[in-house]
This record gives structure tokens, C-alpha cells and sequence, in this order.
């Protein structure tokens, strides 16, 4: 449907295409190669990336930023039945989660051609208790303990292989850096049992969307731009993992918080239903009057190339600069012909008493400093901005 929508809207959507490989020159990723189906290979190119392709999470793994959880590091153990029970008429297709007490829970979920997907998630340790170790062993063993589960799929036929996943949760170091974006579960992916992965997927997805759009039509797209994209998706996060990590405390108990504060009945409610962003810092302090809640975790901003412009900068004395954020006025950009400017990569920024401020992105480029100077006959002074930001103001302003 989603395809469908997006072809609709002018999209060229490309199905069966395995995406092998994130292409970077000079530290910046400019597309994507792969394979399509009969194993030709494929590459598409884009002054941006977005990666969303859910819990493989490609570019996190390729850029080594997965985040264990240190406290929600779950184990999910699962496998598919045909023909178990379902519920009656309209309910047939509904979701259920099967607590086991203090230590985990299942989902079950009818799914199409009469099959269902059901697993168990909780502690490694308690899974593989008295040294139960397959995933079969284990799928069983908590099963049979579980009655309600017991009696729906005592009916059905297990089917296929059982999986298993460890850190179920996890997070990106980075949400972004030249060139790409991380979007959905590609970003982060939450302990499910509150069902958060497709309002996060699909609030990513719409705040992506609108952050990309400014970007082009700002023509910058550096990776400073996804800092307020981060955040709000974190502060979402945050919240959501602090109510999941009360769930899994066993000295919690959403009666006990709601019978002593009836209206944390509200703001628990809302945050279920993905209102994540509200200011809920007053039922945390109730929630932590019956157990101790994570800090959040220091993750998510986007990866900015200034370690080595600030280091360049500070050992030829100069300032720093981010041209993304400057608006550099018609009259001073006319100082610097275009051929110059792109000649020797870079921006005028300042003129004052004879004196022009540029930016560039090799202070010990003496040469190109020596025949600008000359060429402009101006003083020059320098600030420092990373290469892909210079490359983005040339774009912009030339
Ligand atoms: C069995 C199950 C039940 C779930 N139930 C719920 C639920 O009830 N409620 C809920 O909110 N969430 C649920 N989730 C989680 C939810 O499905 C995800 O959070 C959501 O789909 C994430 O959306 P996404 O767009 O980020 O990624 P996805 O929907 O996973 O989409 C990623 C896409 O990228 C493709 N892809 C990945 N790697 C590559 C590659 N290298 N090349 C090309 N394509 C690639 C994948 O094939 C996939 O089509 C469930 C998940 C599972 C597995």
C-alpha cells in the first residue's frame, strides 16, 4: 500500500533491489550500490541517503555505531505456527501479548495464510536457565509454562525454523553524517513490548521527510541540519524506554502507580499512544517513588566532521566556522569572482578595512592563500570550515 502510495506520488520505487554497499568519497557518502534480483549490479547516487532498512540497521553495522542497551538487553526466541487458534470474527487478526510474571512476555500474532508469528522475550539468563540453551529447547520449555499460549497453539503445526535475537533493543551512535540519514529501526529499535516500532518508524519517517525538504531548499544538507531531527526522536525514545524499563522492574506495577496517582493514568496513556514528546517529568517522579529510571543515553547526534577542522584551525591560529548556519550577505560573495572561488574551494565571508575573511577548508594551503591575496590584493584572514561544507557553500552561493 505504502509502495503503491509513493509510486502514486511521483516516486520511482525500485523492488527487489539487495543494497550491498554505502559508496563514500572523501568521508561522505554519495548513494548506495547493490544487486537486483537476477544479480546485476546497481548503484543509485543522491546528494542524500536515507537508510531505512529497518532492524538490519545497514549503515549502523557498516559504521560500526550500534549501542547495546544497558539495561533493556532482551533476548527474543521465536517461530511461526499454521492453523493455531485465532479469536472469533473480527478479532481473528488481533495482536496478544502473554505475560510471563516478573520476567518477560509473548506476542502472538495471527498473521496471513493462517500462519502465526509467536515469541517469547526476556532475560538471556532466565531463558537459558538449568542450561536449556537451543532456541527450540526454550521456545518449548516456556510454552508449555504459559497456558493461555499453551492452548492456542496446541492446535496448530510449528512451522520453519526458530530464531533468535539477542540485545533486542538497540541504538545508533549517529543518526546522520555527510550524505546520509538513518530512519526507523535503521535509527532505533525499542524492546517491542509496547508496540513503539511503527509510531517511532512512522514519526521518523514524517520528520525526515520534512527535515530533507528544508535542506534542499536551503541547499544544505550537512549533517548539523538532523541535530533537532536526533533529538526529538531521542527525547521520544527516552521516554518510551523509561516506562518499558518499568515494566521489566518487578518491583513496579502500573496498578500500584495509578491507584496512589489516578491521573498518571493520562500520561501513561498518552505516551503508549505516541504522544512521546510531551513533557512527562512529573510522572516520572511519581514512577520513581517505586523504582530507579535509566539515564538517557548519551546517543543519536549526528556525526560532524569538526574534530579535524577544529584540530586544522587551532594549529594555524583560526577560527572555526559552520557555513550552514551563516548567511553570507550578495555584496561579499560578489568580492570573490565565481572561478575563483571554485578555483581555490573557497567562501568570502567578511570584508572589513582592506581585510577579507575566508573560509576554507586547508589553512596550510599557503599557495592558494599567496595567489588570492595577490589576485585579490586584499588582505586575507581565515576561518576554517570542513570540505563538504565548503563544497555545500559553492553549491549555494556560486
Ligand atoms: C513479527 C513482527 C511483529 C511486529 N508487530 C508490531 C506491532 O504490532 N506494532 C508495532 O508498532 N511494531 C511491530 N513490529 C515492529 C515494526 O514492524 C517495525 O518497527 C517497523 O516496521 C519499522 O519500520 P521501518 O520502515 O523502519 O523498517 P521495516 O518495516 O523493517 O522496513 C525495512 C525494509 O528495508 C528492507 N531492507 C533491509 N535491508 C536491505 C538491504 N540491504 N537492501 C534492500 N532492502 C533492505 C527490508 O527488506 C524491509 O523491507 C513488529 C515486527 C515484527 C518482525
Amino acid at each position: 500500500m505504502l509502495m503503491e502510495n509513493a509510486r502514486a506520488k511521483g516516486a520511482i520505487v525500485q523492488e527487489e533491489v539487495s543494497i550491498k554497499e554505502l559508496i563514500k568519497e572523501n568521508e561522505r557518502v554519495v548513494g548506495v550500490r547493490g544487486q537486483t534480483k537476477t544479480g546485476e549490479p546497481i548503484e543509485y547516487r543522491a546528494p542524500i541517503t536515507l537508510d531505512c532498512s529497518g532492524k538490519e540497521a545497514f549503515a549502523v553495522g557498516r559504521n560500526h555505531w550500534r549501542v547495546r542497551d544497558p539495561y533493556l538487553n532482551k533476548v527474543a526466541v521465536w517461530t511461526y505456527y499454521k492453523g493455531a487458534m485465532r479469536d472469533p470474527g473480527i478479532d481473528e487478526g488481533a495482536t496478544t501479548v502473554a505475560y510471563v510474571p516478573e520476567k518477560g512476555w509473548f506476542w502472538y500474532i495471527p498473521q496471513h495464510n493462517d500462519m502465526v508469528s509467536v515469541g517469547v522475550v526476556a532475560e538471556g539468563k532466565y531463558l537459558t536457565r538449568d542450561g536449556v540453551k537451543t532456541p527450540e529447547a526454550i521456545f518449548k520449555r516456556e510454552t508449555e509454562q504459559n497456558s493461555w499460549i499453551n492452548e492456542h497453539l496446541d492446535c496448530g503445526k510449528q512451522t520453519g525454523p526458530y530464531f533468535v535475537i539477542n540485545e533486542y533493543t538497540h541504538h545508533a551512535k549517529h543518526c546522520a553524517m555527510e550524505g546520509l540519514l538513518l530512519v526507523g529501526d535503521a535509527f532505533c529499535f525499542l524492546d517491542p513490548v509496547f508496540s513503539s516500532g511503527l509510531m517511532f518508524a512512522l514519526k521518523s519517517g514524517v520528520l525526515a521527510g520534512d527535515t530533507v525538504h528544508e535542506g534542499i531548499l536551503a541547499n544544505d544538507l550537512s549533517p548539523q541540519r538532523f541535530s533537532a531531527y536526533s533529538r526529538t526522536l531521542r527525547t521520544g525514545v527516552e521516554n518510551m524506554r523509561k516506562l518499558i524499563y518499568a515494566f521489566y522492574d518487578p518491583k513496579f506495577s502500573f496498578r500500584d502507580l495509578t491507584d496512589k496517582y489516578p491521573d498518571a493514568v493520562g500520561e501513561v496513556t498518552d505516551c503508549l499512544s505516541g504522544d512521546v514528546n510531551k513533557d512527562f517529568s512529573q510522572l516520572w517522579k511519581w514512577v520513581e517513588e517505586f523504582v530507579s529510571l535509566p539515564e538517557p543515553l548519551p546517543v543519536g547526534e549526528p556525526l560532524i566532521r569538526s574534530d579535524v577542522t577544529i584540530a586544522k584551525a587551532a594549529h594555524f591560529g583560526a577560527e572555526v566556522v559552520n557555513l550552514g548556519q551563516l548567511k553570507i550577505p550578495d555584496e561579499i560573495i560578489a568580492t570573490v569572482p565565481a572561478q575563483i572561488a571554485k578555483k581555490y574551494r573557497i567562501i568570502p565571508i567578511q570584508k572589513h578595512n582592506g581585510t577579507l575573511t575566508i573560509a576554507i577548508a586547508d589553512p596550510s594551503d599557503l599557495d592558494t592563500l599567496d595567489s588570492l591575496a595577490h589576485l585579490m590584493r586584499m588582505e586575507i584572514s581565515l576561518q576554517v570550515a570542513s570540505e563538504p561544507d565548503i563544497e555545500m557553500a559553492l553549491n549555494k552561493y556560486y
